[in-house]
C-alpha cells in the first residue's frame, strides 16, 4: 500500500508505508495504521502492528459503549454485528474483558483455537468461568483461581502480561493482555507454531553446519567453554582436530557433490564413534573437531583416536564412488587447572600442524616445543620462497646403473638447496614443506625443465628421472608441463621417466590414473618410487603398468639380515618381470647388496656404492668417464 507522507514539503515523493485501514461505522471515521514499509522488517512486526491497531479500535469501541446511551438500541446492534464480523475475521484470537472482567467480545478464532463451547465463551461470562471451561475442555491445566488473578492483578496496574501456553495439537500459543485506558483488557491469542517452529530453524542454521548437521565452530567454541568449567577433578578434557588429508582432490577429481558426500559420511561415523557427552563439529571445508570428555586416563584417547580412524579409512560409497580417505589429527589435552579456551584450540592446532608435517595419516598428540617447530618451520617456508626466487636451488643427479651390463641407464635428478646459513638442506626436510603451502608446483617445474635441458647433453641411451609429488600430481597442467619441458628441451619422450609414490595412487580416484595414460601417451616413462614404503599394496601394481618400480631403500639395508627382506625383494622382481617392469634398488652401499640383488633379478642398483647424486658438471664427467671405463673393459 502506498500513502502520501502527509508532511509538509513532502508532498511530491509518495512514500511506502505497510499498515492496515479500519472503517469505523460507530464514528464514521476511517482509523488508519500505517508504518513505513522499512521499519516492518517482518511480517510478525507488521502483524503485531495490526495487532495493536485493532486495540487501538476496540478502546474506541469501549469508549463509544459507554456512551452508548445516546445511541439506539438497533444501531448498537448492528455496530456489534458488524464489530463481530471484523473480529472474526482476524487470524488471532481475541477476547475483550470489561473492567469487571467479563467477556464484551470473543472471536471465533479463540473458541476455534482451544475448541471452546460458544454457549460458555460468550459475552457476559466471566474470565474466571472462561478459564474454567479451558480446565474442563483440557487447554489449560493450571490453577483457574491463580491465574486469573494474576492477570487481573497486572492489568489492572495498567502493564502488559505475555504467557505462552500449550494447545490441543501441540500448537504453541501466545497470549498477550494488554489494558485498555477506558478500563477492562483485551487478551490476543496468537498460534506462533509456525513463528518458533521458523525462530528455532534460524537459530538452527547459526549454530550447525547446513551440510553435516553437525555444530559449527561458533556452537563448538561454546560446547567447549561448557565442557571446560565441567572438567572434575581428576578427569581430562581433548580437543581433536581432525583435518581430512587431501580431500581437495575428491573436490577437484571427482566434483563437490561428491566431496559433499564424503564430508557428509565423515560427519556422519564421527558422531557414532563418540560418547553422549562428547561432541563433534565441523569447523568449515574438511576441517572437524571432537571434544571428548571425563577422560580419566590417556589410553581412553588413544582409543578413542583408532576408532575414529577406523571409522574414517572404511571406504564410503558416494554416488557410485568407492572412496577411501584418511585424516591427519592434532590432540591437545586439557584437566580442570584453567588452561584457557584459545591456548587449548593453539594447541590442538599445532598438534595438527606436527601429524602433517610428519607425512599426514596420523596423529599427535600436542607437546611442547611444537610451537616452536610450528615457527621453524614457517621460516622455512619464507626462505624457500626466497630460494626460488634467488635460484638458491641445484639440481643434482645420481647415477642409476644396470646390473647386467654395467652401463649407467639413467641419473634421477634431486634437488639441492645450498642455505646461506644452514649449507646444504634436505629436500626431504624440505619438499614436505614445499607441498603443503603449493610451492612444489613451482619447483616441480624447475626441476623438470633443468633435468630435461641437461639430460639432452648427456649420451643418448642414458635417461633421466624427475620425481613428481602427489601435489604436482593432481594439478591438470602436468601432462601440458611435461610436453612443453619435451618440446624446450628437445629431449625424446621415452628418454624421461617420472617418479611418483603410491600417495598418487592410494585414492581409488580415475583423475589420477587418467592423468597417467594422458602421461603414457606422450611417451615418457612412468616408475613407481620408493615401493614397500606407507601403504605398500601390491594391489597398485595393477592399477597401472608401470614402466619401472623402485624398491625402497629400507628393504635393501636389511637385506642380508634375518627379516624377510630379501624374499620380499624376490616377490617383487618376480610380480615386475611377469609384467615386463624393470626394477631398481635404492640405497645400495655394499658390495654384498649389489651381489644379493644381481642373485634376485634385480635389474637396476642406485647408490652411493656406484655414486650419490652430484652436480651436473660432475655428472657429465662421470657419464663420459664410466662409459669409456665399461667400453675397455669390454
Ligand atoms: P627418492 O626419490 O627416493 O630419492 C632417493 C633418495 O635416496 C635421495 O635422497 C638420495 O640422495 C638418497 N640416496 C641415494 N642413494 C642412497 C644410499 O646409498 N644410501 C642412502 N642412505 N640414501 C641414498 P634425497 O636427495 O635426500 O631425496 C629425498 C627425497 O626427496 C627423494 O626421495 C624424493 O622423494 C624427494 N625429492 C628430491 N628431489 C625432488 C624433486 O625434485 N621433486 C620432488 N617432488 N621430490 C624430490
Ligand atoms: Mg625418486
Ligand atoms: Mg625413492
Amino acid at each position: 500500500m502506498t500513502f502520501d507522507s502527509g508532511m509538509p514539503g513532502d508532498s511530491a515523493k509518495p512514500v511506502e508505508k505497510t499498515g492496515t485501514v479500519r472503517r469505523l461505522a460507530l464514528c464514521a471515521v476511517l482509523i488508519a495504521v500505517a508504518i513505513l514499509a522499512g521499519m516492518a522488517t517482518s511480517a510478525w512486526e507488521l502483524r503485531e502492528r495490526v495487532l495493536l491497531a485493532l486495540v487501538v479500535i476496540l478502546a474506541l469501541v469501549v469508549a463509544l459503549l459507554q456512551r452508548r446511551h445516546r445511541l439506539s438500541d438497533q444501531r448498537l446492534a448492528a455496530e456489534r454485528r458488524q464489530l463481530t464480523v471484523a473480529v472474526n475475521n482476524i487470524p488471532q484470537g481475541l477476547v475483550l474483558y470489561d473492567a469487571s472482567a467479563r467477556i464484551v467480545i470473543c472471536n471465533q478464532p479463540y473458541i476455534d483455537m482451544f475448541g471452546l463451547s460458544p454457549d460458555v465463551a460468550k459475552p457476559g461470562c466471566t474470565m474466571h468461568r472462561l478459564i474454567e471451561h479451558r480446565k474442563e475442555t483440557g487447554s489449560f491445566d493450571g490453577d483457574v483461581d491463580a491465574f486469573c488473578n494474576a492477570i487481573i492483578r497486572t492489568v489492572s496496574l495498567g502493564k502488559a502480561t505475555r504467557q505462552l501456553t500449550e494447545a490441543p495439537g501441540g500448537r504453541a500459543i501466545e497470549i498477550v493482555n494488554r489494558p485498555l485506558n477506558a478500563g477492562g483488557w483485551v487478551a490476543t491469542i496468537e498460534d506462533i507454531t509456525e513463528r518458533t517452529r521458523a525462530d528455532e530453524k534460524i537459530a538452527h542454521l547459526a549454530h550447525y553446519d547446513g551440510l553435516t548437521d553437525l555444530p559449527n565452530r561458533l556452537l563448538f567454541r561454546e560446547r567447549l567453554e561448557q565442557a571446560l568449567k565441567a572438567v572434575r577433578p581428576g578427569e581430562q578434557l581433548a580437543v581433536f582436530y581432525i583435518d581430512i588429508d587431501e580431500f581437495k582432490s575428491v573436490n577437484d577429481a571427482l566434483g563437490h557433490a561428491i566431496g559433499d558426500e564424503l564430508l557428509k559420511g565423515v560427519g556422519e561415523r564421527l558422531r557414532l564413534c563418540l560418547k553422549d557427552t562428547d561432541v563433534a563439529a565441523r569447523l568449515g571445508g574438511d576441517e572437524f573437531a571432537v571434544i571428548q570428555t571425563g577422560i580419566k586416563k590417556q589410553a581412553e584417547t588413544t582409543q578413542l583416536v583408532e576408532g575414529i580412524y577406523a571409522a574414517i579409512r572404511a571406504p564410503f560409497a558416494c554416488a557410485g564412488h568407492l572412496i577411501t580417505t584418511d585424516a591427519s589429527i592434532g590432540i591437545a589435552l586439557a584437566s580442570g587447572d584453567g588452561l584457557d579456551l584459545d591456548q587449548l584450540l593453539r594447541n590442538a592446532d599445532l598438534a595438527l600442524y606436527g601429524a602433517k608435517g610428519d607425512g599426514r595419516r596420523t596423529y599427535r598428540f600436542f607437546e611442547v616445543g611444537m610451537d616452536a617447530r610450528a615457527k621453524a618451520r614457517r621460516a622455512l617456508e619464507l626462505e624457500l620462497r626466497q630460494a626460488i626466487s634467488d635460484g638458491g636451488l641445484e639440481a643434482y643427479y645420481q647415477p642409476v646403473l644396470n646390473l647386467e651390463d654395467g652401463m649407467v641407464s639413467s641419473c634421477e635428478a634431486l634437488l639441492r638447496w645450498r642455505h646461506p646459513e644452514r649449507g646444504m638442506i634436505s629436500p626431504a626436510e624440505f619438499i614436505p614443506v614445499a607441498e603443503e603451502t603449493g610451492l612444489i608446483n613451482e619447483l616441480g617445474h624447475w626441476v623438470l625443465n633443468t633435468a630435461c635441458a641437461e639430460a639432452a647433453n648427456w649420451p643418448a641411451e642414458v635417461r633421466v628421472a624427475v620425481n613428481v609429488s602427489p601435489v604436482q600430481f593432481r594439478s591438470q597442467t602436468l601432462a601440458l608441463n611435461v610436453a612443453a619441458a619435451l618440446a624446450a628441451s628437445g629431449l625424446a619422450a621415452s628418454r624421461l621417466e617420472l617418479e611418483i609414490t603410491e600417495a598418487v595412487l592410494i585414492r581409488d580416484d580415475d583423475g589420477a590414473l587418467q592423468m597417467l595414460h594422458q602421461l603414457r601417451k606422450l611417451g615418457v616413462r612412468i616408475a613407481l618410487d620408493d615401493f614397500g614404503t606407507g601403504y605398500s599394496s601390491l594391489s597398485y601394481l595393477q592399477r597401472f603398468p608401470f614402466d619401472k618400480i623402485k624398491i625402497d631403500r629400507s628393504f635393501i639395508r636389511d637385506l642380508a639380515g634375518a627379516g624377510a627382506s630379501s624374499s620380499i625383494v624376490q616377490a617383487v622382481v618376480n610380480i615386475a618381470a611377469a609384467s615386463d617392469m624393470t626394477t631398481t634398488a635404492e640405497g645400495v652401499e655394499t658390495e654384498q647388496q649389489r651381489n644379493l640383488l644381481y642373485i634376485l633379478g634385480c635389474t637396476e642398483i642406485q647408490g652411493f656404492l656406484f655414486s650419490p647424486a652430484i652436480t651436473a658438471g660432475e655428472i657429465r664427467r662421470l657419464l663420459l668417464s664410466h662409459r669409456a671405463k665399461v667400453v675397455s673393459a669390454a
